[in-house]
């Protein structure tokens, strides 16, 4: 980091030698994955610069925020409104879950059956290692799997500011009613903590902000339908992790200036890899930074990620919110209509994820899907089974992954990635 940011780290109470070794294996894998590819656009330059500031710089600005009065509110899932957040004068951050830390303290507060995503969000708290976690004036969970529900019950006693979400497990009409009085309650608590009462102004304008985020994002997804791709997996991966921590106004106009560099790669037919290389979706749990195993040994096989159905993509950034109303009560209304419409696996049936699924296979042109699951994640793997059965009825293959965050089994799914792979040429 350009900056010595160790005072700053310190009046936030992250244990610095924890902190030092986390970031030495960030950095190190960072440059064994990312630095080292290919053919990458020049555009990727300005997101290499924010991963390597994202301890550093980006904590510095959040401070700054709070020292101007606004608040911090960081969250765990797509589910929570930005919108709300910003109107209510606060900042939202995503607190990252893609490593496994602190393990061993973790597994004394959580059964060892636990998805690594729940134990990653344990062990930054554990290990003190995360400065957003730190630097959030709120935290907000959400009743979403049941593993996440009682371990909020436990992240309850490790902080003293967790909000907890209620959120409904199905798409009828009591669970819309459910969502847009979760919506207003967490409305109110934003208000109560920032001091600052939501107006139809401010929500318009976090509205807007937030759909061009959403729209930059649909822009790069659609320039990944190309062939070749004019991208790589592992970058669009990376900028869609970026959107949960960067500020919103500067991410939408890096993400812009990358596609405007992409749909002239596309015009050169200049691609990330080659035409003929073989095109996967990824379909599954999400994949919050610095969980980059699945796509690295992917690419490194020789296919190009085209699409992600993830929260770190289509799932969690499809579709706008209506930003035609006038009324905070419309506004709401129009919230809910957007995210009651993500189709999480938590919900049941959910017959939308699979069709979303089949929907982006043929548009981005995907010759095969690979299901990502983290092991004990009963929402995903239940669903994967049907996704392949859905998938095979078109004709369309599917690799069904279970894996965690260790590098354990990293040879063996190389070996099962490659059989795949090649099936596909
Ligand atoms: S997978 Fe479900 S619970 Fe997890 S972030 Fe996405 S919407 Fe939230
Ligand atoms: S939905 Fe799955 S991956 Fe997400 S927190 Fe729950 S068990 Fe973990």
């Amino acid at each position: 980091m350009a900056e010595d940011y160790r005072d700053m780290w310190t009046k936030l109470g992250l244990n610095l030698e924890a902190h030092d070794a986390l970031l030495q294996i960030l950095g190190q894998a960072y440059a064994d994955i990312y630095v080292s590819q290919k053919e990458r656009p020049e555009g990727m330059a300005y997101f290499d610069f924010v991963m390597s500031e994202v301890h550093g710089l980006r904590i510095k600005e959040l401070l700054e925020e709070k020292a101007s009065g606004r608040k911090i509110i960081g969250s765990y899932c797509v589910f929570v409104p930005e919108e709300i957040a910003l109107a209510a004068n606060a900042t939202l951050v995503g607190l990252c879950s893609g490593a496994d830390f602190a393990l061993e303290e973790v597994e004394r507060l959580l059964p060892r059956n636990t998805c690594a995503l729940i134990k990653s969000s344990f062990g930054f708290k554990l290990g003190k290692v995360c400065p957003f976690l730190e630097a959030a004036d709120m935290i907000v969970g959400e009743n979403t799997c049941d593993g996440k529900k009682k371990a909020y019950e436990t992240l309850g006693h490790l902080v003293n500011n967790l909000y907890v979400m209620d959120l409904p497990q199905m798409k009828s009409q009591l669970g819309r009613n459910l969502l847009k009085a979760e919506f207003i309650r967490f409305k109110e608590a934003a208000e109560q903590l920032t001091g600052t009462p939501v107006t139809a102004e401010s929500l318009r304008q976090a509205i807007d902000t937030v759909n061009a985020k959403r729209a930059a994002l649909h822009r790069l997804s659609s320039l990944r339908h190309a062939d070749p791709s004019p991208i790589s997996g592992l970058d669009a991966l990376l900028i869609n992790q970026v959107s949960f921590y960067d500020n919103p106004a500067r991410f939408t106009e890096s993400v812009n200036t990358m596609c405007d560099e992409l749909q002239q790669r596309i015009s050169d037919q200049h691609g990330a890899f080659p035409a003929q290389a073989p095109r996967i979706l990824i379909s599954g749990c999400p994949q919050a930074v610095p969980n980059w195993k699945l796509p690295a040994l992917v690419e490194k096989s020789g296919a190009v990620i085209v699409g992600e159905e993830s929260c770190v993509g289509e799932r969690g950034t499809r579709n706008l919110v209506d930003n035609s109303n006038t009324t905070v009560d419309e506004m709401i209304e129009a919230l809910v209509d957007r995210y009651f419409q993500v189709d999480c696996a938590i919900f049941t049936p959910n017959r939308e994820r699979i069709d979303h699924i089949l929907e982006m296979q043929k548009a981005y042109k995907a010759d095969g899907v690979i299901h990502y699951g983290l092991q004990f994640c009963q929402p995903y793997l239940m669903e994967s089974i049907p996704v392949e059965k859905a998938l095979e009825e078109q004709g369309i293959p599917c690799l069904r992954l279970e894996t965690d965050y260790s590098m354990e089994d990293a040879g063996q799914l190389e070996t099962r990635i490659q059989a795949f792979i090649e099936q596909l040429q």
